[in-house]
């Protein structure tokens, strides 16, 4: 039995990324006297729902994270300083052995102008100046949410601030951990990844195949009643919401087994359908979210 679980790669993601990977990661610290390893968090144009939903963890919590995993040095709204002496802690951290996680797109238009992250020395410093800076010496580039994985709403048309992805930007390898918002389990999991192993294994979307290896269709409790052909109506059925436009077809999360929100409950699992958050070309190529 314990084989049959331990190669169906969903289960064993949800059995195992959140505690013998994240235990060991800081079992190897200890062990080894790493340092825990430099972050730096970047919200760039996007509605800062990852670091929220970041704030949402649970196993591990954030402490533990901050505590045992890494050394944030900059954080848009977890650090305690401010202003310019924030910025220098960016400017410092750029010297060391550093993981860069991006939440947003990148504004181009206008030279990036339409997303200012600091001023510094009476300049304002915009978000794409400090992806192209952080991102040109980062050991890592993680994209937290879908908008700095595939551009996602912050692209979506018209796009007048010409949005762009991480990758599409700084055309360099990045981990993609996309979601709208991301799952704290998928960006710490892949910390920990990182930290204990180095690069997770990613899919041709630079996903990790941990996560992201199985549509959120093939492991659905309705699928039985998409295999019988029998469709909800409207929302509240308990039969399967295909008809009404769900994207759980196209959309590779591990949702179903994880859940958000303490484990407790998930959009299928409340009777919406899934909107394909955290897949390429989501929210423009998704629509309309309900038939
Ligand atoms: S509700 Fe969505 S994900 Fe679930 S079986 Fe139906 S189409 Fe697939």
């Amino acid at each position: 039995m314990e084989k049959i679980i331990n190669d169906c790669p969903i289960i064993y993601s949800k059995n195992n990324t959140n505690t013998s990977l994240i235990e060991s990661a800081v079992a190897y610290i200890k062990l080894a006297q790493k340092e825990r390893i430099n972050v730096i968090w970047l919200e760039t144009s996007g509605c800062s729902g990852n670091i929220i939903s970041l704030l949402n963890a649970e196993a591990p919590d954030v402490y533990y994270l901050l505590k045992e995993m890494i050394n944030l040095k900059f954080s848009n709204s977890l650090m305690v300083v401010e202003g310019e002496k924030a910025y220098e802690k960016f400017l410092e951290t750029l010297d060391t052995k550093f993981i860069l996680i991006v939440e947003g797109a990148v504004s181009t238009k206008d030279n990036g102008l339409y997303n200012i992250i600091a001023k510094y020395k009476g300049r304002p410093i915009t978000g794409m100046e400090a992806v192209q800076m952080a991102g040109e010496k980062a050991e890592y580039i993680i994209c937290a949410g879908t908008c700095s994985s595939f551009g996602g709403i912050s692209a979506a048309s018209p796009n007048p601030a010409k949005n762009k992805s991480v990758d599409e930007f700084l055309n360099k390898e990045v981990i993609k951990v996309p979601g709208c918002p991301s799952h704290p389990d998928w960006v710490i999991g892949t910390i920990a990844h990182i930290i204990l192993i180095g690069k997770p294994e990613l899919d041709s979307k630079s996903r990790p195949i941990i996560f992201y290896g199985i549509t959120i269709h093939d492991n659905c409790p309705r699928r039985s009643y998409f295999d019988k052909g029998i469709f909800a109506k409207q929302l509240g059925d308990k039969e399967c919401m295909f008809k009404l436009g769900c994207r759980g077809p196209v959309t590779k999360t591990d949702c179903p087994t994880r859940k958000w929100n303490s484990y407790v409950n998930w959009p299928i699992g409340n009777n919406a359908t899934c909107i394909g958050c955290a897949q390429e070309r989501f929210p423009d190529g998704m629509e309309p979210f309900i038939r």
